[in-house]
């Protein structure tokens, strides 16, 4: 397979020919801009390629939530292809305790088909989280911190990332003894101020879920979690469908957190890929306008905006393309621990890829060397 287009790896690597044999990137050839694509080669000089787009936040798509047991989980890793992501971390959201074992085995037993966005894990966003700030998650099912139910659950489980309230009682013991079994912990849903965040992280959490969604707000007088998230060193999860944060403040945010530490999420829910009206997050009724899921309170709950079109909007909106292409490539990929097998484009690298079109959208997408998806939405 060759591949001819502007390769940003994400690094900007000007104009190229890619050649794939198998699963791997064989060689990364400079060309002239000019140069047309040859014969049967994917792209052409106006084509741009990056890493695949990997997204660490998906509760679901294309009518399916990842909260139910029943979740066809193949569905979603061939939809989500389309939209340029190569691999995902399918989130869960605070649910009944009942419903956890049977939630997590259905995950561990699903395994994406080789045509389809690969199945990175579990994120669980919950119960773990502060009932001051639950967003969209139920109130009467969060729960105190309990490492004896997440030993339970990792054992069930690949479980990635865990997201819980640092403030909670328990929570620092908690943190420890995930990263103790390689879960990243992220801090989110949370009243924290800047001393319970600074705690955890000096604990071992590594992220910030959603910046300011969910979270007590920044305060110059008495700084908060996200004020804390913003002069660390961990990375920062940012829903960037320009309604759960202005994109005004989100350059604001990529100007902090660039280049290493931004991470562009979806959190997608069922109604992604599927009609505007209703749909379910966890058994809960929620309503799509196409950009975002609304619980029928209004409160927000999540995202419906493929990640190709975010990434697009916010390079259309001014950012720089490198630093957009690592918020869903590398820096997902390091937070994950994966950055040596994937999240960049290198010659021996796994081919994991995205042609974009001159509009920075998804119009084919390489999973393995294979093609998961080629077409014109
Ligand atoms: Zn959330």
């Amino acid at each position: 397979m060759l591949i001819r287009g502007r390769l940003f790896a994400p690094a900007p690597r000007g104009n190229v020919l890619i050649e794939v044999s198998g699963d791997r990137v064989t060689a990364i050839e400079p060309v002239a801009s000019d140069a047309p694509a040859p014969a049967g080669a994917l792209g052409g000089p106006d084509s741009v390629i990056t890493p695949g787009f990997i997204d660490v936040q998906v509760n679901g798509a294309f009518g399916q939530d990842f909260s139910d047991p029943s979740a066809d989980v193949a569905l979603v890793s061939r939809g989500l292809a389309a939209f340029g992501v190569t691999a995902y971390v399918a989130t869960v959201i605070t649910s009944p305790l009942e419903r956890y074992p049977a939630v997590l085995d259905h995950l561990a037993a699903a395994s994406s088909g080789p045509d389809g966005a690969r199945l990175l894990g579990v994120h669980l966003e919950g119960p773990f989280l502060s009932p001051r700030q639950p967003g969209t998650h139920t109130p009467t099912w969060l729960r105190e911190p309990s490492i004896e139910l997440v030993n339970g659950w990792l054992d069930r489980a690949p479980v990635r990332i865990m997201t819980l309230a640092p403030e909670l009682p328990g929570a620092l013991e908690l943190v420890r003894a995930l990263v103790a079994r390689d879960v990243v912990v992220s801090l989110g849903h949370t009243d924290a101020s800047w001393d319970q965040a600074a705690a955890a992280a000096s604990a071992g959490a590594r992220m910030g879920t959603h910046l300011f969604n969910g979270m007590r707000h920044f305060d110059h007088h008495h700084p908060s979690v996200v004020n804390f998230l913003l002069s660390s060193d961990l990375a920062v999860g940012v829903i960037a469908d320009g309604v759960h944060v202005d994109r005004r403040v989100l350059d604001l945010v990529s100007r902090m957190a660039s280049p290493d530490r931004l991470v562009v999420v979806t959190d997608a829910l069922a109604g992604l890929g599927m009609p505007e009206g209703d749909f379910r997050l966890a058994g809960v009724e929620l309503v799509s306008d196409g950009v975002v899921g609304r619980r029928r309170d209004g409160t927000l709950s999540g995202s419906l905006l493929p990640l190709d079109h975010a990434i697009s909007d916010l390079i259309t909106a001014g950012m720089d393309p490198e630093q957009a292409f690592r918020a869903v490539t590398v820096n997902p990929a390091r937070v994950l621990g994966l950055d040596g097998s994937m999240g960049s484009v290198a010659v021996g690298r796994t081919a994991d890829l995205v042609i974009l079109d001159p509009g920075w959208r998804s119009s084919v997408t390489i999973v393995g060397g294979q093609v998961a998806y080629a077409g014109i939405r």
